[in-house]
């Protein structure tokens, strides 16, 4: 996994790419984004956003959203229930551990994924492209406070 840095760096030369303007806003956005600590909704990063560049607006983080989505440098986790949350430091699909009570959102570091999804495609003949595999529960903090 990339540093902050680093990934701030690459998601910076790709939106570049793409006439994206790196204002002084659209970088600090970014930055948060290259991080994306706890996976944030896209309003977590608006007041974030807001507190330091009170003119930015909520359309703007969503367009740098979507416009990261589609180049497949942001993974968008949708729930049903929830606002959708996303990990801009690890684009490509990896297990999600899951807060019921906080939202809390973490990567846990599991092996055997690829070896599943292996046996799923063989299983069925699948070209398979991508995975969703969430795990709920209740954190620590979330269990200290039951
Ligand atoms: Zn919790
Ligand atoms: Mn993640």
């Amino acid at each position: 996994m990339p540093d902050n840095e680093s990934r701030f760096q690459q998601l910076a030369a790709r939106l570049k790419e793409h006439d994206y303007r790196l204002t002084p806003q659209r970088v600090a956005l970014l930055r948060l984004i290259a991080s994306s600590e706890g996976h944030p909704s896209a309003a977590h990063l608006y007041e974030q956003i807001k507190a330091q560049f009170p003119t930015t607006s909520l359309a703007t983080v969503y367009k740098t959203l979507n416009l990261l989505k589609d180049l497949g440098e942001v993974l968008e986790l949708g729930f049903s229930d929830d606002d959708n949350r996303y990990d801009g430091s690890r684009p490509d699909p990896h297990p999600h551990l899951i807060c019921m009570r906080c939202r809390k959102i973490l990567d846990p570091q599991v092996s055997l994924v690829d070896d599943l999804t292996q046996e799923v495609a063989e299983q069925t003949g699948f070209q398979v492209i991508s995975h969703r595999l969430d795990f709920y529960g209740l954190c620590p903090d979330c269990q200290q406070n039951q």
